[in-house]
């Protein structure tokens, strides 16, 4: 392709991106082929011959749009918004234009440093503590996504519990336990798998019935328990914001208890720390100066698009004790100094990508103010929202409406919740997910495209309302 030629087709790539949005509100939320259907319609093998870029351009259209569940569509309301937005693209697309790799500082120094400045904004903008700014023993560094985060703090946790040896020799025989609610994100046993600690080293602890959050007295009888036993308890998970309800752990109650076993404390706030920008939404978050790590996703619910999982360490020394490792053909004089970051040492893989571009751009155009009228937005929708459940004696809330996020379901019974929750997805005006709370069902909605208006939500509720009346 010709510089003349990438020009034109980045143009048109712009304004396919710019019709495609502009259709969503005609389009089915929810992907609407079957298992094989996209496959059909690609051939067997690579072609021979070359074709101008115009011909994929057509086939997005042929067959990929088709095939897909548009995350952006105004009325997508299933699991947590990974929402986008102009300037999240545009920044995307400036990385890929500039293509550096920021393995280490020297292989491009701006990434590496727009990437610490952008986080401590962040990290200021979100009122997280102090320690985890790029100046002193802690700092921030995007993951790609918060299941990584998650992984990362356990490994570096592993390597403080264990005095080294954990990188050394493995984790071996040593009977390690981590600790999160049974509303813990399944990232955290996938992490224990991956560290090789085996998922029965995790133990789910038990929920309030009504809240879904925590149990800390229970919490804490279980690592005594441990102990007692002879086994090592490493980390414990908080949920600042579960993936089923949006419940929150009082991470404050939960710090005092591990604070006397030296417990590694990681706080997943992977969709509800966002709102942090706004001071009125922060208190989830209370206690968040004793964690030991912190991650939260831009790529959820602040217009940065997929993927990018902001992560925070009290003290980096045990994350690149933990990682790091230096090849004779990486050595360069600044790793050498001690006097730059290397961010290698700070997630499982070598190369990145300048993710920090996309943030960078969403936090300049939009400004803090831009994004609190967002995030307000979308607790405001999700209130909407519970008053509309409210007034329909045909629904019920199952828990409170948790920021952005509503549970409801049928009161008559699990069959029926379901069976409307899929007749509006399948009809596609909108698209939900479900839950189970409490082993009954429960439809899940939440609120945060930036594309989403009150007439969208209305829109829905009346789709739902429909479809109870039929079931
Ligand atoms: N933690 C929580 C609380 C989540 O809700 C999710 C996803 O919804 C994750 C972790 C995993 O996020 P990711 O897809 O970035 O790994």
């Amino acid at each position: 392709m010709s510089p003349e030629e990438f020009r034109r087709q980045g143009h048109a790539a712009i304004d396919w991106i710019a019709d495609y949005w502009a259709s969503l509100d005609d389009l089915p939320v929810r992907a609407q082929v079957q298992p094989g259907d996209v496959r059909r319609l690609l051939p067997a093998s690579a072609q021979e011959d070359a074709e101008p870029f115009d011909a994929v351009l057509g086939d997005l259209d042929r067959v990929v749009v088709p095939g897909l569940t548009h995350w952006q569509h105004p009325r997508f309301f299933a699991y947590f918004p990974a929402n986008s937005s102009p300037a999240a693209i545009l920044g995307d697309l400036l990385s890929s234009g500039v293509g550096a790799q920021g393995m280490i500082w020297a292989t491009s120094p701006a990434v590496t440093e727009v990437e610490q400045v952008v986080l401590d904004w962040l990290a200021e903008a979100l009122g997280l503590p102090e320690a985890f700014r790029s100046d002193g023993p802690g700092g921030g560094v995007i993951q790609d996504t918060a299941s990584t985060a998650t992984f990362t703090a356990l490994l570096a946790a592993l390597h403080r519990a264990s005095g080294g040896a954990a990188r050394l020799s493995g984790v071996g025989d040593v009977p390690w336990r981590v600790y999160g609610s049974t509303q813990a994100h399944s990232s955290l046993v996938k992490a224990a798998m991956m560290a090789g600690l085996g998922e029965d080293a995790v133990r789910g602890i038990a929920t309030d019935p009504v809240t879904q959050t925590v149990d800390v007295e229970a919490l804490r009888a279980a690592i005594v328990a441990d102990v007692e036993a002879g086994l090592r308890p490493v980390m414990v998970h908080v949920a600042a914001g579960s993936t089923s309800t949006g419940a929150m752990d009082d991470i404050a109650a939960v710090a005092e208890v591990v604070r006397e076993w030296g417990v590694w404390l990681h706080v997943d706030a992977a969709w509800a720390g966002v709102a942090a920008v706004c001071p009125e939404h922060r208190d989830h978050l209370a206690g968040v100066e004793a964690a030991d790590s912190f991650v939260t996703n831009p790529h959820k619910w602040l217009l940065t698009t997929f993927d990018c999982s902001t992560f925070w360490v009290r003290d980096r020394a045990a994350l690149t004790g933990a990682l790091s490792i230096l090849p004779e053909y990486l050595r360069n004089a600044a790793t050498e100094s001690g006097e730059v970051v290397d961010y290698r040492d700070w997630h499982p893989q070598l190369g990145r990508r300048f993710r920090a571009i996309k943030l960078w751009a969403v936090l300049r155009t939009y400004g803090l103010s831009g994004l609190r009228e967002h995030i307000r937005s979308g607790v405001e929708l999700a209130r909407h929202v519970a008053d509309l459940v409210a007034d329909d004696d045909r629904f019920e809330m199952v828990t409170e409406p948790a920021l952005s996020l509503v549970v409801f379901r049928l009161r008559a019974g699990d069959g029926q919740t379901l069976a409307a929750m899929e007749a509006v997805n399948a009809s596609g005006e909108a698209y939900l997910s479900h839950t189970t709370v409490g082993g009954r069902a429960a439809i899940r909605l939440a609120v945060g495209s930036w594309r989403t208006t009150r007439a969208d939500v209305d829109r829905t509720w009346r789709a739902l309302q429909r479809a109870a009346a039929q079931v």
